[in-house]
């Protein structure tokens, strides 16, 4: 039977066996779980993150983004988590589907890139910062020695 609502229930760990309607969260994993919106019974794991999907809870009703598109099902279902209740989306054609795919690898990509610079620039002191030009940062034995020179020790 379709499921036309979901309803949240925030949970420690996913059960074996999923109720349909029900959208199961658990924030421990990061991650939500719910059985497939048109009956087939298969279980959607929906994990959270940047690249993933983002979940809104409003103190009554969930909303994620972006759509869940089940395209490894054989029912192929494809639709949206809005307020609780489902939104079925238009069937996507397969190259739709693998533009969607090399979209997501892409979008993973840029966020891992832009993580790692984070990192680094958070680990590299202000003086040692990369220039426009993108000379390499001296050492910091050297960025040290000048410190000192400047403080005429
Ligand atoms: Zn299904």
């Amino acid at each position: 039977m379709t499921v036309r609502q979901l309803t949240p229930h925030f949970v420690e760990r996913f059960p074996e066996q999923l109720q349909p309607g029900v959208l199961y969260l658990a924030m421990e994993f990061v991650s939500a779980a719910h059985s497939c919106a048109c009956g087939c019974g298969r279980k959607v794991i929906t994990p959270f993150s940047p690249t993933d999907w983002q979940m809104v809870f409003d103190g009554e009703t969930v909303s994620l983004r972006p759509s869940i598109g089940n395209w490894s099902f054989p029912c192929r279902s494809h639709y949206w988590i809005r307020s609780n209740r489902i939104e079925w989306a238009a069937a996507m054609s397969q190259v739709s589907i693998e533009r969607g795919r090399e979209r997501d690898v892409h979008a993973k990509a840029l966020h891992a890139a832009a993580k790692k610079a984070d990192d680094q620039a958070e680990q590299r002191p202000v003086d040692q910062q990369l220039p426009a030009s993108g000379k390499a940062p001296a050492s910091v034995a050297e960025a040290w020695g000048k410190f000192k020179a400047w403080l005429n020790l």
